[in-house]
């Protein structure tokens, strides 16, 4: 019996979940897009007779947009020591091993390492048996919703083993997969939506509620009307498309009025207000009522609108040097503010644009009037909540010595001005905005363009050696794919340096090849670093940090290589590696095996280097 109520687990009851493995593997298998396509269609239309039959299964299909039930709270590694609990095996043995160490490979893992849902099969079809138990969707979603719901890791536990119980080993890879929220099946979201009906990708950029897309549009038939957004809903964002450098942009943009605005580097969050009702929005649709301890007052107050949706960025701002901190604060300073810690940094939203105001949806208005309600809705309060809105042209800013986030270009010129300005001022570069574009979710079509100043040199080289590996997954699973770097500790003159000290995990900037030839130079010199048992080698420094903890280390400095890293300009205070600062993108620019070991930059004219830099 169906009934329609509030339970989100329901429909799914008449069909198997190995029905929809079948599927899984079907589209995994066909090479073409549109094969994958027709093997979706005639799964819904086959198996999805009752109209609650398409939420249970589409919410498998694409676990990443359902929003009905929480997280699991379950990464790798955590999943992989629930599931040596629930087959009861012990820690010691080589298949819990495997599941720990699934990015190396355990024992005798070999190419499965890198790939948790294929190391994971291969330790469970040792221990569950072939024959399916017939579980449905609608029991995996009941699961399912039990896993996110439950509080502690016994009880995920004990659900994961009832469930490894009703299942075999192929099905519980594919549940693994939906777990960890990535199928693999090599078919785009779009494509997916697309089948199942022509305006369902629509209605979910304006809703992001992928029970609603599935129960409003249950006939393909029928034409859905657009529907515009609403206050509570979370909205796709409209998406910048990157271009390499100013005059690619203004190309772009010929004949357009244009606004540069600054980039600024922090949450993307949507403020969707409703009276005293406050949800703060992230990209994924989550709603991160953290921000509201240190902002709800700020808003309520100087927000002169009963409704609205503001689109900007939630950054800190820090009251003590007048600028935003550098990224990745936010979070630590919503926590400050809901204890009432007093602070010179607070949360600062920068609202560049408005999508809803009073009763209506005005993302259909060009850019420019947008603005123009933005400044009427939005009393801005300095170093708490600013509007993005440009004041004239580059001169009027120059002129004016105000800190300037938002221009109308004239010429490419000021469009590269205003970029050299943002780099010198080490902010994330700009985005170049069409004034009279309306806001289109989830469209990068190039109404936005945003250029950035990533890996540029920080005046000179940076030569740093190798002193640890980790390794990687996917089709890096099981070799080194990233480097540990260190600087050395400045050497009394005339001699070698004698310690290195960790300073930043490099993996980008060289092909498949040079990193294969550097990894097999290196691999005798490779030694395991089994944590905790084994102490870090004495010659190097580092943090006691699981983020910088490498899986091996070069067993002495005078075997490993140098590399010249670039990175963006910017560089960061780090606790992660032992050296004060770390670099924010670093790539590999060069491997210079002309250079002996002892070459490398030491600690001492890095900071020197980095305080000639930020000019402190
Ligand atoms: P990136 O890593 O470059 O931010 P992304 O995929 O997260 O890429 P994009 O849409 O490509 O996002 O780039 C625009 C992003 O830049 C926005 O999501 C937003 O978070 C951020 N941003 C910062 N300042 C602005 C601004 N003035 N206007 C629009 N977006 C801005």
């Amino acid at each position: 019996a169906v009934d329609g109520g509030g339970n989100n687990s329901v429909g799914g009851e008449d069909i198997k979940f190995s029905v929809m493995l079948s599927l899984f593997q079907w589209i995994q298998k066909s090479k073409s897009s549109a094969k994958k396509r027709s093997k979706f269609r005639k799964f819904i239309d086959t198996f999805c007779r009752k109209p609650q039959d398409n939420f249970a299964a589409m919410r498998l299909i694409l676990p990443g947009l359902d929003r009905e039930r929480g997280s699991y709270g379950l990464k790798e590694h955590v999943l992989a020591t629930c599931l040596i609990d629930a087959l009861a095996m012990s820690r010691e043995s080589d298949d819990a091993r495997r599941l720990l160490n699934w990015r190396k490979g355990g024992p005798k893992t070999g190419s499965n390492a890198g790939n948790f849902s294929l190391v994971a099969a291969e330790v469970l079809q040792r221990r569950q048996g072939m024959a399916s138990a017939g579980l449905t969707i609608k029991e995996l979603n009941d699961f399912l919703d039990h896993l996110a719901s439950s509080e502690n890791r016994a009880e995920k536990t004990s659900i994961l083993s009832d469930l490894i119980r009703k299942t075999n080993a192929q099905e519980m890879k594919w549940i693994i997969m939906i777990i960890l929220k990535d199928l693999k099946l090599g078919i785009s979201e779009k494509s997916i939506f697309h089948e199942f009906h022509p305006d369902a990708e629509d209605l979910f950029n304006v809703t992001c509620d992928l029970k609603l897309v599935c129960e409003k549009l249950r006939d393909r038939s029928q034409r859905h009307k657009r529907q515009d957004i609403e206050v509570g809903k979370p909205v796709r964002p409209q998406l910048a498309l990157r271009v390499s450098n100013a005059s690619a942009a203004w190309k772009k943009l010929y004949g357009k009025e244009v606004v540069v605005e600054c980039k600024f580097d922090g949450d993307r969050i949507q403020i969707h207000k409703n009276n005293s009702e406050l949800n703060f929005f992230s990209r994924n649709f989550l709603d991160h009522q953290e921000y509201a301890h240190g902002m709800s007052d700020v808003i309520t107050q100087n927000i002169l609108a009963d409704k609205c949706i503001l689109d900007g960025e939630m950054l800190v701002w820090d009251a003590s040097i007048n600028r935003f901190a550098e990224f990745g604060s936010n979070q630590e300073i919503a926590k400050a503010a809901r204890e009432g810690l007093d602070s010179d940094r607070q949360l600062c939203y920068v609202a560049f644009d408005i999508l809803y105001v009073g009763d209506t949806s005005v993302i259909h208005r060009s850019l420019k009037e947008r603005q123009e309600i933005l400044q009427k809705v939005v009393k801005p309060i300095k170093g708490r909540l600013e509007i993005l809105v440009p004041n004239g042209g580059l001169n009027a800013h120059l002129l004016s010595g105000e800190p300037c986030w938002s221009i109308i270009a004239r010429s490419v010129d000021d469009v590269d001005k205003f970029f050299k300005g943002t780099v010198e001022n080490r902010d994330e570069g700009i985005v170049l905005k069409d004034l009279t574009s309306k806001w289109e979710p989830s469209d990068r079509s190039g109404k936005w363009l945003k250029l950035k100043p990533d890996y540029v040199r920080p005046g000179s080289d940076l030569d740093v050696l190798i002193i640890g590996g980790y390794y990687g997954s996917g089709r890096h699973g099981g070799e080194v794919a990233q480097f540990l770097v260190g600087l050395a500790e400045p050497p009394a003159p005339n001699t070698y340096p004698r310690r290195f000290i960790s300073f930043c995990r490099v993996g980008t900037g060289v092909s498949d090849e040079e990193r294969n030839t550097i990894v097999a130079r290196l691999k005798p010199y490779f030694r395991k670093y089994e944590y905790p048992k084994q102490a870090p080698p004495t010659f190097y420094q580092v943090t006691n940090n699981a983020k910088e903890r490498p899986d091996v280390w070069v067993e002495s400095p005078e075997k490993s290589i140098i590399v010249s890293i670039t990175s963006d300009i910017r560089t960061i205070r780090t606790e992660v590696f032992a050296a004060p600062y770390s670099l924010r993108f670093p790539r590999i620019d060069k491997v210079r095996y002309d250079k002996p070991w002892h070459e490398c930059l030491d600690v001492q004219s890095f900071v020197d280097l980095v305080h000639s830099t930020n000019g402190s």
